[in-house]
């Protein structure tokens, strides 16, 4: 009973020790694995297989952080003084907008942070586990203790483990031991006093597989793991710092220096020409400062980002980091895969090539109905084609994929595994192997690198054989022989073979080879030594793979957008191009134009035999990378980005991780991706498909633009309420705004109209234009001048409004409303100009497609009705009640203020 309990808290001691039968009984569980009962009884024991979140500041602390601005620095001051001036109205309304102004900073990275996590929860992972005696995925979260386990390279190992088999399985601890070359294992004991590092039996929770596979039970789940134990999560907190809050936050110091010397000149000059009283000033140059610090800039941005990031998701492109977002706008390259991402990766075999036979392959698609028949349309029997029956039997027993009957699947079946894999399968079918009575005794798995997958099989009779499976290339290299009709071996023709997969690949169709050899009846072990040469070719297959038309449409646009996009390929050089050509990558002749040109397509091996000179003076007009192994893709990311390329990168193989960490964008697949490149990308597509990649790289334009457009739209505010100050003082004149109306702007322009331009749609020209350099400071000289001729405007109808009303007569009160309504009313024109960047506004369409804009406009008038007319808050404001023709006065200057700033953006579209 001890060791059940012992199990269910997840703390089996020193299994690395024992022996993993013992470790098995201990956990009353079986090589068999648990049934679904069995484990859901036990997760109810030992809780879910996670732990914990990671510690967050506390709540004060979290709060506190928005109090260390220099905005809030200033109101703090402003707020002393008024203090110390004896006025505790205006004291009271500073401070009471300190805090709001820190809560707003608060609720805004709250839900940025909220977005992020739910990303993050939209990569949970998965574990393959044994479960009524099939393998199964399941949550990782699910896993417990006595669970059967398996991983492969790139997986994440899903809880503490003990081997039980282990094939080459080589794990990355650094995770755990701060060991960063991957640690070999194998299912023998160690001692049990061995530290962690050195319990090679074992498998640690968190770590990721580097190389090769293994199964093993489960000893301890979630906390009761090793990693549970330190208590450190693996998964990074996310940062909410980008290039760009930082470009802003470094504007926002320097503008605060500015301000601050502006303000002393004031003082000054007040005091000197015009001898303001000392109070009066003071509350000049608080407001003034107020006015002109942009503190919701960085935050603005932080929203926008954040935003996007949750917009991106419901486009199946989930962004792991949040600067991902700024560079995927700014993206110039695109390196693809192909199979799955550019094809549909629904592989089905077409044709089946031996060495003195052609076969076709009838049906389409998983289900297995359809004769393989010979080139006069008789359909072939395996007893009368020997090679036909050497080459299917290959097919089917080096081959993991399982196909199952289901209702629901189109053709009636589902296919668990690797595509591939998938259609050589059915192609066995058909052809009619019976896999009953062969057993599997080893097996090297595929892995990219190597490009074929191995395993070592025992027949009913008890004969052994090798069967290998792979790239045509790398299988023809280790061939010595080649399959006769009558099942007996020939020398091998190389050059026949070479002409053959020539052929196949140039109709598009993926190739693979199959080969054979025997081996020793007693033969236990399979290494990839074991099948370096002297095996006997038994054919070629071909598989159609058809490219994913949204994929064809995704690289068009991109083309128009600027973007180059390349195939990147483990295949053969010509099915890649010939499955280019027909996307749209490859558009010339194979070789170049002539000879000095680069090539269309580049294999590995060549890509090796260059230098790095040599390779950069190519790389960007190479349209495919075909039979590249991981390892090239790195090069070819430096050397694109040597030409100041923004590159983005897909992977999926637990080796594509460096690549994709050196790429400015690096895209893991969601579906078939290994954790260990998810880990290492940006960004993560959840369907796979090119066409993600496009439209992530749309929405990144989109919400850079939208970022612009927010700035464009807040600077004013601060710029014209400044402005309204400044020549005030410096002229002598009575104050238009005191220091609370202006607070009282920016908290309702904050609150309100910021926020609607992160919903703003993409421009039309949005995948029309040239990515953008992403050196460029956000604010340039455009920008700039914008910037100051709407403060211009805004601040000038405000000071002349003013002006006109007191020459009316009216009281100050009245006149200081009125001109706080013209800021509001004028922001709100204007945040119809920003709407569209460029693009001119004089269109209906500025007032459609964007509903949140029209919400914040009610709530902004709604706001300033409060302004207004509520008496407390003439108390709290010194505002007071204005008329309908006040109201007019301000309308009617703001559609004037809109008018001229289209006037503007129209001006600088004739001079570009
Ligand atoms: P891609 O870049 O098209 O995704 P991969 O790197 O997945 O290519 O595969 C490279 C080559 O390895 C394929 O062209 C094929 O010849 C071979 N191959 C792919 N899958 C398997 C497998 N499961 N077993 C053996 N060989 C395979
Ligand atoms: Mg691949």
């Amino acid at each position: 009973m001890s060791s059940t309990s012992d199990a269910t808290t997840g703390t089996t001691s020193t299994p690395w020790a024992s022996d993993p039968a013992a470790v098995l009984a201990g956990l009353h569980g079986s090589r068999d694995g648990l049934t679904s009962a069995d484990a859901a009884a036990r997760r109810a024991d030992a809780g879910p297989n996670r732990l914990p979140p990671p510690q967050r500041d506390p709540l004060w602390k979290r709060v506190l952080v928005h109090f260390d601005d220099i905005l809030i620095y200033i109101l703090l001051v402003a707020a002393a003084l008024k203090a110390v001036l004896g006025d505790w109205v205006d004291f009271t309304v500073i401070l009471a907008v300190a805090v709001i102004n820190a809560a707003i900073g608060f609720i805004q990275e709250g839900r940025a942070e909220s977005a992020l996590d739910g990303i993050r929860q939209m990569l949970s992972t998965t574990a393959e586990v044994r479960r009524d005696g099939a393998w199964a995925a399941v949550d990782a979260d699910d896993v417990v203790p006595g669970d059967v386990v398996r991983v492969r390279s790139g997986d994440r190992v899903p809880a503490d483990v003990r081997l039980i088999d282990a094939t080459n399985l080589r794990v990355e601890e650094s995770a755990l031991t701060g060991e960063s070359v991957p640690a070999s294992k194998d299912a023998a004991a160690v001692p049990a006093d061995s530290g962690v590092g050195d319990r090679t039996s074992m498998l640690f929770s968190g770590t990721l597989v580097a190389a090769g596979q293994g199964v093993g039970v489960v000893t301890a789940t979630g906390q009761g793991t090793e990693i549970g134990r330190i208590q450190t999560m693996i998964s990074e907190v996310q940062s909410l710092e980008t290039p760009l809050t930082k470009q802003l936050d470094r504007f926002g110091k320097v503008l605060a220096v500015v301000i601050l010397a502006m303000a002393l000149v004031m003082v000054l000059v007040g005091r000197v020409l015009h001898d303001f009283d000392v109070p009066e000033l003071i509350s000049a140059s608080i407001g003034f400062a107020v006015a002109a610090v942009p503190e919701g800039l960085p935050a603005l941005v932080t929203i926008t980002l954040a935003l996007g990031v949750q917009q991106m998701a419901r486009r199946r492109a989930i962004t792991r980091k949040l600067p991902a977002v700024e560079t995927l706008g700014s993206v110039t390259t695109i390196c693809s895969d192909k199979t799955g991402t550019l094809t549909k990766n629904e592989m089905t075999a077409r044709t089946v090539r031996t060495g003195r036979g052609t076969y076709a392959v009838e049906g389409i698609g998983y289900a297995p109905v359809g004769a393989l028949t010979t080139a006069d349309g008789t359909a072939a029997t395996l007893d009368a084609h020997r090679d036909l029956a050497a080459l299917a039997t290959v097919m089917m027993l080096c081959n993991d994929a399982r196909l199952v009957p289901d209702d629901e699947d189109a053709d009636g079946w589902r296919l668990v595994g690797e595509p591939t894999e998938g259609a050589l399968r059915t192609l066995g079918t058909k052809a009619g192997v019976d896999p009953a009575g062969w057993t599997r005794v080893a097996v090297v798995p595929f892995e990219s690198a190597n490009k074929f997958m191995a395993t070592l099989d025992r027949d009913p009779s008890g004969a052994t054989f090798v069967h290998l499976k792979g790239a045509p290339d790398r299988v023809l290299d280790r061939c010595a022989t080649q399959t006769t009709p009558d099942g007996g071996a020939e020398p091998l023709d190389r050059a026949a073979w070479e002409a053959h997969i020539d052929e196949l690949g140039g109709q598009g169709l993926r190739v693979l080879a199959a080969a054979r050899t025997t081996a020793p009846d007693d033969a236990g072990r399979l290494d990839a030594d074991d099948v370096d040469r002297g095996l006997e070719l038994c054919g070629l297959v071909g598989i159609v793979d058809p490219p994913r038309p949204e994929a064809v449409d995704a690289i068009a646009e991109c083309r128009r957008a600027g973007i180059r996009v390349k195939m990147i390929t483990g295949d053969h050089a010509g099915t890649a191009v010939a499955i280019g050509r027909e996307m749209g990558i490859v558009d010339r002749p194979v070789g170049g134009a002539d000879g000095d040109d680069a090539p269309a397509v580049l294999t590995g091996p060549e890509l090796e035999a260059m230098s790095t000179e040599k390779l950069r003076a190519v790389v960007r007009d190479v349209d495919v990378y075909a039979r590249t192994s991981p390892e090239h893709k790195i090069r070819i990311v430096s050397a694109l980005q040597a030409h100041g390329e923004v590159v983005a990168m897909t992977g999926d193989g637990v080796n594509d991780a460096p690549a994709l960490t050196q790429a400015d964008v690096g895209v893991a697949m969601g579906i078939k991706g290994t954790e260990a490149t998810k880990e290492a990308a940006e960004v993560v597509l959840a369907d796979d498909n090119f066409a993600t990649i496009e439209r992530a790289v749309e929405e990144g334009r989109r919400i850079y633009d939208n970022i612009r457009k927010s700035v464009l739209f807040l600077l004013p505010t601060n710029g014209a309420q400044s402005l309204v100050i400044l020549v005030a003082v410096l002229f002598g004149l009575t104050l238009p705004l005191s220091p609370v109306q202006v607070l009282w702007i920016n908290m309702i322009t904050a609150v309100t109209l910021s926020l609607g331009l992160a919903y703003e749609r993409a421009e039309p020209d949005v995948m029309r234009r040239a990515p953008r350099d992403p050196a460029a400071n956000i604010l340039d000289a455009v920008f700039l001048r914008r910037i100051l001729v709407v403060s211009l405007l805004i601040g000038g109808a405000t000071m002349a409004l003013f002006s006109w009303e007191r020459a009316q007569g009216a009281p100050l009160a009245e006149a200081q409303t009125t001109a706080v309504t013209m800021l509001a009313l004028g922001q709100l024109a204007y945040l119809f100009n920003c709407r569209f960047l460029d693009r001119s506004s004089l269109t209906l369409d500025v007032l459609r497609g964007n509903r949140v804009i029209w919400i914040s406009a009610v709530a902004l008038v709604v706001l300033q009705c409060v302004f207004v007319y509520v008496p407390v808050m003439h108390d709290w404001f010194d505002s007071a009640a204005i008329g309908i023709g006040a109201w007019a006065r301000c309308a009617g200057l703001s559609v004037v203020v809109f008018g001229l700033v289209e006037a503007v953006k129209w001006l600088g579209r004739r001079r570009h």
